[in-house]
């Protein structure tokens, strides 16, 4: 009998056992793949550290997200952070810049506020910002390298007495008091249970009553050549949300990019959407919606100055993000099972406080003192998501 197990391997999950198997529980972590794999939504070789949210809720967990970063680069000598800095930059009325720069003014988030010619002065070559945007920078910001970070979680999850099965489908829930496990190869019994399994949540749910809003869409990084290989690579990271919301896609939608620090010489740039897809099928389907292509072609036209030399990217990766209606989170327990918890819908800004959902999950599911108020995160928030049987 276990004290916790965790299904789902990702940043989410691995956090959450982390936490577990630290404070001595008896902890099983499961994932269908064999670790580390490109199927899911954590992998790559970084993530946006960023605390510049609007919602003070998200702010606050990042925040602290940030001291867990650092524990864990000390406990496991590793550098997991590289301090960038991160622009948002946004288009008159700045309704995202303002609620971001009031957030982090509460909260004490140390950041700047930078005009169009101020940003071409200090980064050149970084992005043709119009005129009449702005940007507010986030000092502390930066990124966090994405493999690293997961390969990490699992060697502490091991040291503290965790174990992790690999390649180990998770095929059948029978919640109770004691919860019953059933995978491919075998089954398990534990007193409570964290449900993370990113993409594959509503596959992982359905049958036990929750039909939860998750839609799973491809999306895709585009690693450009920079004009002077290294020019940016000390740049800020940025979310651009002066753009046009292009057709298809709904709000709130940015432009998201990295400097030259992932692959040498090339810059990332990625839409904060994507293509509908079965999680089992990502690169099966048809082609990227073609709206995509011809507004990144465009954004790239007008704001990268390197585009005139290099008009193709370089490199194109794919990731899988499970985006909800409102781009929030679900944190949850299972209805009459207080101790079946489940995060998913991590709406792709879902790593960076990985160490604290992680951790709150856990303390859900155990029936320990959570130490976030998460009930705006409940599922109950969309109508109909909880089967009649409940
Ligand atoms: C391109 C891209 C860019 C992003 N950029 C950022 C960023 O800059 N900053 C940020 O904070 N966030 C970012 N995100 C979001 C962030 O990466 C995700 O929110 C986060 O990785 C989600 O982690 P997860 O653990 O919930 O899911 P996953 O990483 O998908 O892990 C779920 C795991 O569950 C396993 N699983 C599923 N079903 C089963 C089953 N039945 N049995 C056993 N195992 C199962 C899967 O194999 C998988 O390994 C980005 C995401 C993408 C795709």
């Amino acid at each position: 009998m276990y004290d916790s197990i965790v299904i789902g391997g990702g940043i989410v999950g691995s956090s959450a056992a982390y936490h577990l198997s630290r404070k001595g529980k008896r902890t099983l972590l499961l994932d269908q793949f064999n670790l580390p794999t490109t199927r899911g939504s954590s992998h790559g070789p970084g993530r946006i550290y960023r605390s510049s949210y609007s919602d003070q809720l998200y702010a606050k967990m990042s925040i602290e997200a940030y001291d867990h970063w650092k524990q864990l680069e000390r406990e496991t000598n590793t550098n997991l952070y590289q301090k960038l800095g991160m622009l948002v930059i946004d288009k008159p009325p700045f309704k995202n810049l303002e609620a971001v720069k009031a957030t982090n003014m509460a909260l004490g988030v140390d950041f700047e506020v930078l005009s169009p010619e101020e940003l071409h002065k200090r980064y050149p070559g970084l992005l043709n910002i119009p005129r009449d945007h702005k940007a507010i920078l986030e000092t502390n910001a930066g990124l966090i390298k994405a493999d690293k970070a997961l390969e990490c979680l699992r060697t502490q999850i091991k040291k503290f007495g965790g174990q992790i099965n690999d390649s180990e489908k998770v095929e059948n829930i029978i919640p109770g008091s004691v919860v019953t496990v059933k995978t491919e190869k075998g089954t398990y019994k534990t007193k409570s249970l964290i449900i993370t399994p990113g993409p594959w949540i509503c596959k992982l749910m359905k049958p036990l009553g929750l039909n939860l809003p998750v839609q799973v869409v491809r999306n895709t990084l585009y690693f450009w050549k920079e004009e002077i290989p290294g020019q940016t690579k000390n740049y800020p990271c940025f979310c651009d949300y002066g753009i046009d919301v292009p057709e298809g896609f709904t709000e709130p939608c940015f432009m998201y990019g990295f400097p030259s620090v992932e692959y040498n010489g090339l810059r990332k740039f990625g839409i904060h959407q994507g293509t509908e897809v079965d999680p089992d099928e990502r690169d099966i389907t048809d082609a990227d919606k073609p709206e995509e292509i011809k507004f990144l072609m465009n954004y790239m036209k007008n704001r990268y100055p390197g585009y005139r030399k290099n008009s193709e990217p370089a490199i194109i990766e794919k990731c899988l993000y499970s985006l909800t209606p409102d781009q929030d989170f679900i944190i949850d327990t299972l209805p009459g099972y207080p101790n079946i918890s489940f995060g998913c819908g991590f709406s792709g800004h879902g790593f960076k406080m990985a160490p604290v959902t992680g951790r709150v999950l856990g303390e859900m599911a155990l029936g320990e003192k959570v130490s976030y108020d998460v009930s705006s995160l409940s599922m109950k928030r969309f109508p109909g998501v909880i089967a009649s049987k409940y």
